[in-house]
């Protein structure tokens, strides 16, 4: 029997500071929080580190590799919002009995018409794609997806603009047609919109959530209030948008003594790079905008949209630490940036098993030196990482990339 406690550690439990609490696990979930010690339990030192549950980064584009980088990150669970359904679901199936990467969720590939983003960012890379060209198509493209064990439904609303491209958007009668579909099914639908346009496009059409920010245009102080009286949730992606907007802050991260040796050489290079398909001062706009839906009271969730090589800008779980950063930068609370990485992003996407530091919950645990919840810096500050209560090996990976 796996069974340890850590103990000395100042504990977050997902939603608040609970002190200095044993944690005490056995056989891969929490079996107590500041219970009496098990006699004959080993004891695992954790003085003057702080103890998480497991990030879950709410955007990411997966693969096996993201998943094993990620999880040096702490990040015990990656949300893909679109991937080749051939690649990702038996992925997905592999990685629910791994330890040594992170588990995965899947949107399998999202709702686009024929010719639709991301099309344009992928030519030559994969096969044809399941697509919708009208209402009368829709329903099968749920099906399909459903029958690949998809987890939730997503929908592309871009006309390729914010990229420096041109493609074909989908129609707003397929887009109401797919959330009343998906709805019908307990499939909860996710909205890619980069523009004031498109967001308003997916609150009429009663997605659950955004899976970005609009970045085109000032902070809208009337879309913030349809969003929060939608009760949508928002993944900014601030990340992203700082790549989009051609903003610095990734290089930082990709010079970090605590990241360079966990992600391979060309990925450092792609994090440190830019998109710049938009000027610097768009990314003031998002701030403004991620300030007034935390005023608003919105659940905004961490999420990167860290994906392939070729998407500056991002590297898996090194860039949800970069997240949590521009959250507080936006004027989040260490603490509540930290929510919007575990418990809030549990609960919204019905993750019932994690998220949080309590009895009965997953042993997916991130243990850190220092105090992020004070300093949300000290969250790369990786200490040790469990998956279902299994210890990673922290070994660094630079050498064999
Ligand atoms: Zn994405």
């Amino acid at each position: 029997m796996n069974e340890f406690v850590i103990a000395g550690a100042q504990v977050f439990d997902g939603e608040r500071r609970l002190g200095a609490v044993d944690v005490q696990v056995a056989n891969g979930v929490i079996t107590s929080v500041g219970g009496t010690r098990v006699p004959g339990a080993a004891v695992v030192d954790a003085t003057g580190a702080t103890l998480l549950p497991g990030l879950i980064d709410a955007h990411t584009h997966s693969d096996e590799s993201a998943l094993r980088q990620a999880l040096t990150f702490g990040v015990t669970t990656e949300l893909d919002l679109t991937s080749m359904p051939e690649q990702m679901m038996p992925l997905r199936r592999v990685a629910t009995g791994s330890f040594d990467m992170a588990d995965v969720r899947s949107a399998s590939v999202g709702l686009t018409p024929p010719g639709g983003h991301p099309h344009q960012l992928r030519k030559g890379m994969d096969g044809p794609w399941p697509t919708a060209a009208s209402v009368a198509e829709v329903p099968g493209f749920v099906a399909g997806r459903i029958a690949e064990s998809a987890d939730y439904l997503k929908v592309m609303i871009e006309d390729g603009r914010v990229l420096g491209a041109s493609v074909p958007v989908l129609a707003q009668d397929i887009l109401i047609a797919a959330v009343r579909e998906a709805h019908a099914n307990g499939l909860k639908v996710l909205a890619h919109a980069l523009t004031l346009e498109a967001t308003g496009l997916a609150v009429d059409a009663g997605v659950d959530g955004l899976t970005h920010l609009f970045v085109d245009a000032p902070h809208a102080p009337k879309l913030v209030e349809r969003i929060a009286a939608a009760g949508v949730f928002v993944i900014p992606t601030l990340s992203t948008l700082a790549s989009i907007t051609g903003q610095d802050a990734s290089a930082a991260l990709a010079a970090d003594p605590r990241v360079r040796p966990k992600v391979p050489p060309v990925w450092l290079d792609s994090l440190a790079d830019t998109w710049r398909t938009l000027p610097q001062r768009h990314f003031e706009y998002v701030l403004a905008s991620v300030s007034a839906l935390r005023a608003a009271g919105v659940d905004v969730l961490a999420g990167t949209d860290a994906a392939h090589l070729g998407a500056p800008g991002t590297a898996h779980g090194a860039s949800l630490h970069g997240e949590l950063r521009l959250l507080v930068r936006a004027g989040f609370t260490p603490l509540e940036a930290l929510r919007a990485a575990t418990a809030l992003t549990a609960q919204r996407f019905g993750l019932a098993d994690r998220g949080r530091i309590d009895q009965g919950m997953r042993a997916d645990l991130l243990l850190v030196d220092g105090d992020p919840t004070a300093d949300v810096g000290d969250s790369l500050s990786v200490r040790a990482v469990w998956r279902q209560g299994v210890r990673l090996d922290l070994e660094p990976v630079t050498s064999i990339a």
